[in-house]
């Protein structure tokens, strides 16, 4: 297994102190096994707590080690595939039924976050989703003036170039379209909160415990870690951007292509550059392929992008990311950047999260596409009761099996030439 890095982050620095690590060293017995202790994981362990069952996760690093501790903290939820074109392709009922766990992810966020007193820093603040060229704003408004008309949504309102401008304090959109029904959290003190809440309702959390083997018995599932087991009926494997740490996540590997996302936190600025800077503390996302984010955080901007795949931290990423930045917003040239971290994402073949069984006993949920803080959260309900034998209606999200990326072997260098093409399409303003 590669040696596990956690990242200079923003979000360590001013985390809430987490509970003192406990490494499995014992063989335990639960009702559900969960690898990994990201959103996903966490919430299922909740969902299966609220049923009256015995969780326990067993997570590589530290809770949120993996991409829940690291993201941008944009609470919304927007699927790569438009849903005009899932109407298109899969029909209203369906496109309609996805717009709506798309609403319940954002609402499982909020319940979260007020039920379990989590303190995050949550706000609704919206998201503003800013178009860089004309293309871009009218997919934008088609998608916006599609949820309207089909599903009634009105959360979506659209912008032009002077309001865009004025909301971002940046010159560099032609417009955009505000969604109400988004927000902002500290993504490690969400991850924190859901973990307080396991402990405190009786499910157990092992960490710095890699999951090295799982085996299927007649009763259900044994893991082992290098120093103990876990036996359980169920197992739900949430290990999503992560799931080659070990082999023991093998079946599900290949059905996701882990994506670098970088990150970076500027130094603090002065109280009135935010009169014209984000001034309504929204989450602000940009319209290319390869997307990027910001927004503010206590007196800092924080802005994020896609970058190429790579195992580590890229120099090359960090640099371009700062400077894009700086093209978007002149007044911050001159302003150091003190944080800088990455993490990875989870591509799946259809741009959609997975959820399904392997076989009667052995649920998994990832692939949220770069998009699932809201998601993820809300798919770690539904891949519980789906392990319990129920069968809750995750339309195009349900897979009777893994939907593995052909020629995986391959994928490094694909993402790299995707990756270019993508950059290539930006530019071009396509
Ligand atoms: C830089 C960055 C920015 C992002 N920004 C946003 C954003 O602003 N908004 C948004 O909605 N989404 C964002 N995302 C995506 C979002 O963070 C993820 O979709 C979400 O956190 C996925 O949660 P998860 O629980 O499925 O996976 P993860 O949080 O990645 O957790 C998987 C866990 O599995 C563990 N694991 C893997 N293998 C094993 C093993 N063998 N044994 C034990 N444990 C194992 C890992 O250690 C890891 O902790 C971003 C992601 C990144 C990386």
């Amino acid at each position: 297994m590669r040696e596990l890095k956690y990242p200079a982050s923003l979000w360590r620095q001013t985390a809430t102190a987490a509970a003192e690590p406990r490494e499995l060293a014992e063989a335990v017995i639960a009702d559900v096994a969960i690898i990994g202790a990201g959103y996903t994981g966490l919430s299922a362990a909740l969902r299966a707590i609220e049923r009256g069952l015995k969780p326990v996760i067993v997570e590589a690093g530290e809770v949120g080690f993996g991409a829940s501790g690291r993201n941008g903290g944009v609470v919304s939820t927007k699927y790569r595939v438009s849903l005009s074109d899932m109407a298109h392709t899969h029909g209203i009922e369906v496109a309609r039924r996805m717009s709506r766990l798309g609403h319940d992810a954002t609402d499982c966020v909020e319940h979260y976050v007020e039920s379990l007193g989590i303190s995050a820093g949550f706000a609704k603040t919206g998201n503003l989703r800013c178009a860089h060229n004309m293309l871009a704003l009218q997919r934008l408004t088609d998608e916006a003036e599609t949820a309207r008309r089909l599903f009634g949504d009105t959360s979506l309102t659209v912008l032009d170039a002077r309001q865009v401008a004025a909301e971002t304090g940046s010159t560099a959109f032609v417009g955009g379209v505000l969604n109400q029904h988004a927000g902002v959290i500290h993504p490690l003190n969400y991850a924190r909160g859901l973990a307080a809440a396991v402990r405190a309702r009786g499910g157990l959390i092992f960490e710095r415990s890699p999951v090295t083997s799982v085996t299927q018995q007649s009763q259900g599932v044994e893991l082992a870690t290098n120093h103990g087991t876990v036996r359980a009926h169920l197992l739900i494997i949430a290990t999503n951007g992560y799931s080659d740490l070990t082999s023991a996540t093998e079946a599900v590997r290949q059905t996701v292509v882990p994506f670098r996302s970088a990150m970076i936190a500027t130094e603090p600025l002065p109280g009135d550059v935010f009169k014209t800077l984000v001034p309504h503390g929204r989450s602000y996302s940009e319209t290319r392929r390869m997307m990027r984010w910001f927004r503010r955080i206590d007196d800092r901007l924080l802005f994020g992008g896609r970058g190429a795949f790579g195992k580590d931290d890229s120099e090359a990423a960090f640099r371009a990311l700062e400077g894009a930045m700086k093209g978007i917003f002149p007044l911050l040239e001159g302003r150091a950047i003190t944080h800088r971290w990455s993490g990875l994402v989870a591509m799946t073949l259809d741009s959609l999260p997975q959820v399904g069984m392997l076989n009667p006993r052995m649920a998994f949920a990832l692939g949220y596409n770069g998009t699932g803080i809201a998601m993820s959260s809300l798919i770690g309900r539904h891949v519980l009761d789906l392990a319990m034998g129920d069968e809750p209606d995750l339309s195009l999200m349900r897979r009777t099996k893994p939907q593995n990326i052909p020629f995986y072997f391959l994928r490094e260098p694909t993402v790299r030439v995707v990756a270019g093409w993508y950059q290539f399409l930006d530019q071009i303003g396509r």
